[in-house]
């Protein structure tokens, strides 16, 4: 905003049109001096006078010239008038959406589809991993209707295109911020560009964890990988080493038999959270002398180049389990172990940063709570106009078919909301006719 010019307003008391146009200014962030002239006979003449005879209020003055009552400011802000009036410059609004969804994966892509069908003009913001998790997969074996699998970047492209068929805008960008103190929803990329939004639906996805080690920065994307199923075939016949203990550990362990040497899995404590059926699997792998199990065990240190990969890890070992807790204890053991690549498989953090300041709520490990149960409104959050879909909200599932089920569920209640609100909207307008007859 520019400086801002002088706003008096003359109101007198029992009125709710005075009510109305404080409200409007206040909610601009804009100051003004109130006169009201109820039980003020100098003011009210001043009132009349510079009013050109117009006995009503309220009766606003912008900079001393005559605006006029509730209804003529009322229409000048409609316009964009007032705005214009009071200096308020908003040139880094973009444009308004009716719905802009966050992020390109399974779970954002398939909201996409379903609001474009509805006529919502979704403007989907890419985020900084665009496609989501799924690009990271060679092969989908599990997806509805592939039987004979199809790649994970070629199903997230096949849904962009079927996206944008339906009326969907794709935009490069990543969210900084969502502001829901009013609405419209006013959503700022990290470029500066500012876009307002009648809902939003959030679909950021998880990203995959690391561990901040010595080495990590440096290797990762040399040796070092967040996803076997992308990068694993790059090291055959080298030994591999799995970071992690759940049901991805035993997953990518598995499927890296197909070109390791001998694969290792690293896990911190005595037991896997895996579930039964993958650790079946991985004990038919330790048998078949494909895996070696080390448990207890934490990776600390990765030892390598850019040039050459990964050359050996350190690595430390304590039965009692959580051996980096227990670094100054003489029964951890630390020592060093040669493998040629190392895939961290330990679970993924949300990708909510972009949400902090709205009202949203998450849970303890940070992932977006949705109101779930039966019925309608599942994907809906603790911010009317703002849902959630995806590995952003499902720490349990996180598969393709799920996230896509829950991007169509959220923008069928966003849907139901921009319905709503519509309705709202064309309620007030209408009461506000009946208002300026009387
Ligand atoms: P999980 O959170 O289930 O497991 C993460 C593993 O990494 C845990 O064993 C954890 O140890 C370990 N870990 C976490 N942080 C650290 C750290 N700082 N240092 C060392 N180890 C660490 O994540 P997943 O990615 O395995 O699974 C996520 C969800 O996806 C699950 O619900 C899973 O069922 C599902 N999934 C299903 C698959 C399938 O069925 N096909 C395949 C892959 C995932 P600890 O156990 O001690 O906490």
């Amino acid at each position: 905003m520019t400086d801002q010019p002088r706003v008096e307003i003359y109101t007198k008391g029992n009125c709710s049109h005075c009510d109305r146009v404080k409200d409007l200014f206040e909610s601009k962030g804009v100051d003004y001096e109130e006169y009201n002239v109820s039980e003020n006979d100098e003011r009210f003449e001043e009132m009349v006078e510079r009013a050109d005879g117009r006995k009503t209020a309220p009766e606003v003055f912008i900079d001393d010239e005559h605006v006029g009552g509730w209804d003529d400011t009322h229409e000048l802000d409609e316009t964009g008038e007032l705005d214009e009036l009071l200096g308020i410059t908003d040139d880094e609004v973009v444009e308004h959406r009716t719905l802009i969804i966050a992020g390109t994966g399974i779970a954002g892509l398939t909201a996409a589809i379903y609001a474009g069908r509805a006529n919502n003009e979704p403007l989907i913001i890419e985020g900084d991993e665009p496609g989501g998790q799924l690009t990271l997969t060679t092969d989908v074996a599990n997806y509805p209707g592939f039987p004979e699998g199809i790649g994970g970047p070629e199903l997230v492209n096949r849904m962009k295109e079927q996206a944008t068929q339906f009326g969907a805008e794709l935009k490069n960008g990543i969210i900084e911020s969502v502001n829901d103190s009013s609405r419209p929803f006013r959503v700022e990329l990290r470029n500066g560009d500012v876009y307002t939004a009648d809902a939003v639906i959030a679909a950021s996805g998880a990203s995959a964890r690391t561990l901040g080690i010595p080495g990590e920065d440096e290797l990762m994307g040399y040796g070092l990988s967040t996803c076997a199923t992308c990068d694993g075939a790059f090291f055959r016949d080298e030994d591999m080493l799995v970071v992690g203990g759940g049901d991805a550990a035993m997953e990518e362990a598995t499927f890296l038999t197909k070109f390791a040497d001998t694969v290792y899995i690293a896990h911190r404590r005595e037991e896997f959270r895996a579930e039964d059926y993958w650790v079946d699997r991985v004990h038919e792998k330790v048998e078949e002398g494909e895996i070696e199990i080390m448990k207890n065990t934490e990776l600390i240190e990765l030892h390598g180049s850019q040039e050459d990969g990964v050359d050996h890890v350190t690595l430390v070992e304590n039965d009692a389990g959580h051996p980096t807790d227990r670094l100054d204890d003489p029964e951890t053991e630390e020592f060093d172990f040669d493998v040629g690549a190392v895939f961290f498989a330990i679970g993924h953090t949300p990708n909510t940063d972009y949400l902090e300041d709205t009202g949203v709520q998450l849970d303890d490990e940070g992932y977006l709570e949705t109101k779930g149960g039966d019925g309608g409104g599942q994907t809906e959050t603790h911010v009317p106009g703002l849902f959630g879909a995806g590995d952003v909200v499902d720490f349990h599932y996180q598969q393709a078919v799920t996230a896509a089920g829950m991007g169509s569920k959220a923008a069928l209640d966003a849907d139901e909301y921009l319905e709503d609100l519509e309705r709202a909207d064309s309620s007030a307008e209408e009461a506000e006719a009946a208002a300026a007859d009387d």
